[in-house]
């Protein structure tokens, strides 16, 4: 494997498909599958020509061009397991602890279930990239459709503690603004968020996306996160509280907010 390279760009209302090239082997990767048009525009532009898709989990706007992007480049579809029988034309069903070869590199799967109850994460650790789909975003995580809380908090702890500080993530969605004006009204007093909000507001006003972030910047920043943090919980009158019920009501302000 070469340095990998990686190409981001948006697609629908808010969502991101993002392009992962070895220039070295020719292999490219798609990860999820939003919009056809989109993606096919990206290809034809970077001249990448998708061998992979790597599908972390079976909402409509991350697989709805599976289909398109086996037709045209006979891309092998990898996807979670726990959730085939709601996603066309799975070609590699994997979960947590497996594992898949992409240009001589090795791509880790996490199960992160919450959002959905299949949902996996994607993780290159020798080229220090993660891809999380709608588990962990920028200052955010995704809603808990279908897992309880608790388990949502299980999944994005255990991404905390695997993913190594200089791990360059990218999610599903540009959600960051909006989460980082959520985030200061939970955790007021971090110096290092109200810092964020202020850059990835100058970064939106001028239409550029906010990611990759990186683990060591949402261990700082992101409320989904700090559910172990004593200012956090001070703030939210719950000291003696279990970490999964602080993130629980993190959880429940967002979705009021
Ligand atoms: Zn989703
Ligand atoms: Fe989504």
């Amino acid at each position: 494997m070469s340095e990998l390279a990686v190409h981001l760009f948006p697609c629908l209302t808010d969502n991101y498909g993002v392009l992962v090239h070895d220039p070295e082997s020719g292999e490219t990767a798609v990860v999820d599958a939003p919009d056809e048009a989109a993606i096919k525009r990206a290809v034809a532009e970077t001249g990448w020509t998708p061998t992979q898709v790597w599908v972390t989990h079976h909402h409509w706007d991350h697989t709805q061009a599976i289909p398109a992007l086996k037709d045209a480049y006979g891309a092998t579809v990898v996807g979670p397991r726990q959730e085939a029988a709601m996603i066309v034309d799975l070609d590699l069903k994997v979960g947590d602890g497996d594992s898949v070869q992409f240009a001589g590199a090795t791509v880790r799967v996490i199960g992160t279930p919450g959002h959905t109850l299949g949902q996996v994460a994607y993780w290159l650790p020798d080229a220090a990239l993660a891809f999380t789909g709608d588990t962990l975003f920028a200052m955010g995580c995704g809603r808990v459709f279908e897992g309880t809380p608790e388990m949502m908090w299980t999944s994005l702890d255990r991404l905390a503690a695997t993913l190594p500080a200089e791990t360059r993530i990218y999610c599903g969605h540009e959600y960051t603004l909006a989460n980082a004006k959520f985030a200061v009204t939970v955790d007021p007093d971090n110096a290092a968020l109200a810092e964020r909000l202020e850059a990835v507001a100058a970064i939106r006003a001028q239409g550029k996306p906010t990611l990759p972030t990186t683990m060591a910047e949402e261990r700082l920043t992101n409320p989904f996160l700090r559910a172990g943090d004593e200012a956090l919980r001070a703030h939210l009158g719950m000291a003696d509280a279990a970490d999964w019920e602080v993130f629980a009501e993190v959880r429940r302000r967002k979705d009021h907010f």
